[in-house]
Formats: structure tokens, sequence, C-alpha cells
């Protein structure tokens, strides 16, 4: 089992490499965060082993089983998926980067949850680049507002822009919504010179190579890593 987890981490380090040097990019810009939430915690101290420090998880309850039974292992801890409000107060503490804050509602109850603890908390903006009705996130159009309110919450640090592209059979397809995210941010981050906006978290298992080309300095990746079926089928 760890030499297919070797085996792929490898892979997906030369793929990311790649990408970046066809964008003239230093391929040390693209931070990997190994999602774990289809495998156990055992596994994913393997990931850490094989030097991934960076560890996602999509549910709050199973981030933080798998950061009690991992404690004392050096891992950086992102929520990627859709955080419920009644959720936030778990994790002043827990998290070094939420991806997927994808409504004020959500960015209110952050600030107010993290400052109550004396903490501040960083996060993406998630973007709902495709329109796509079943994915979170704003519409890109209610991203300046939402910018300019949130410089109100005290405990709340803004970081960057996080996307997920449509599911499609090629990557290239995926490539316009990874452009637009990336052209979109330089506005954003024009417009607010004081923040530090830089963080583009764009890319999964298929279709982190396009998102590196188009800039991309998180890719999200889980099954490229841990297999999509049991392990070491990719
Ligand atoms: C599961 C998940 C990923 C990783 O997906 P893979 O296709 O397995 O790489 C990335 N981002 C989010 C938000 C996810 O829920």
């Amino acid at each position: 089992m760890q030499q297919d987890l070797r085996r792929n981490i490898a892979l997906v380090r030369q793929k990311i490499a790649r990408a970046a040097r066809l964008a003239g990019r230093d391929p040390a810009q693209v931070t990997i965060v190994a999602v774990t939430k289809t495998v156990t915690p055992d596994v994913a101290a393997l990931a850490l082993q094989e030097g991934l420090a960076h560890l996602g998880e999509n549910r709050v309850q199973e981030l933080l089983h798998k950061q009690e039974k991992l404690s004392g292992l050096p891992a950086v801890w992102h929520l990627i998926g859709h955080l419920q409000t009644n959720k936030v107060k778990y994790l002043p503490g827990k998290v070094a980067l939420v991806h997927s804050l994808d409504s004020w509602h959500l960015a209110r109850e952050i600030s107010r949850r993290f400052q109550a603890a004396g903490e501040v908390c960083r996060a993406l903006v998630q973007v709902n680049v495709s329109g796509e009705k079943s994915k979170h996130g704003f519409a890109p159009g209610e991203v300046a507002d939402f910018l300019a309110a949130a410089r109100e919450l005290p405990a709340l640090e803004l970081c960057g822009f996080m996307t997920m592209a449509p599911l499609v059979d090629e990557a290239e397809e995926a490539r316009p919504v990874f452009r637009q995210l990336k052209t979109l941010a330089a506005c954003w981050q024009a417009d607010h010179p004081a923040l530090d906006l830089s963080i583009l978290s764009m890319g999964m298992s298929n279709d982190y190579e396009v998102a590196v080309q188009e800039g991309s300095t998180m890719v999200r990746i889980g099954s490229a890593i841990f297999g999509w079926n049991g392990f070491g089928q990719c």
C-alpha cells in the first residue's frame, strides 16, 4: 500500500512540475492538499510520512476525528467541503484554512465564533464560476460586494479564492473556468491592496494539471493519490 501511495504521490508531483513549467511557473508555488475523505486515519498518516503536510477533509466531524487520531503528527488541516453554520463552533483551533466560504451568513458566524475564541480564521471565498445550480459558492458578480462587506468581520482573514470545475470528460473543458477565476482574482486583489488574496485553490484529481497551467496555487487531490476504488487503482 505504501508503495502505491509513494508512486501515486511521485506521479502527481511530476505532473504538477510539468504543468507549472509549461506555464513558466515555479512548481514550488503549488501546494498539494491531500484529500483524505475516503481513507482511514492510518492511510492519512502514511501520506504525511510521504511528505504531504497538508490534509483536506470535506466534513467537520471527519476532520476532527482524523485530527484526533493523528494528534502529534505535523499535519496542516484544510476544510474543503460545504460548511454548515451550526458546525462552525467546532473549528477554532482546528483548521488552518477553510476553502469553502460560500455565504455572508457563514462568514459572519465564522468571525463571531473565532473572535470569541481569540482566534482568526483564514478562509478562501468559494466562487461558483460555472454557475451550476448544484454547486455552492458566490456568483462571480457577488464577490466584490462580499469582499467589501467582509472587512467588517474582525476574525475572518480572506486569503484568496476556491472553485470547483464542472465534472467533465476532458480536463481541457475545465480550463475556461480556471482561467476566469484567475482573471477575476487579479481584479479583486487590485481592488483590495490591503489584503493578500494570493491563494487560488483549484484543481482536483481529474483536472489539476490544467488548473496548475492556469495559475492554481493549491490543488485538492484525493483519488489520484489514494486510489479511485480501494487502493492503487490509478
Ligand atoms: C473530494 C474533493 C476533492 C478531491 O476529489 P478527487 O477527485 O478525489 O481528487 C477536492 N475538492 C473537494 C471540495 C472535494 O470534496
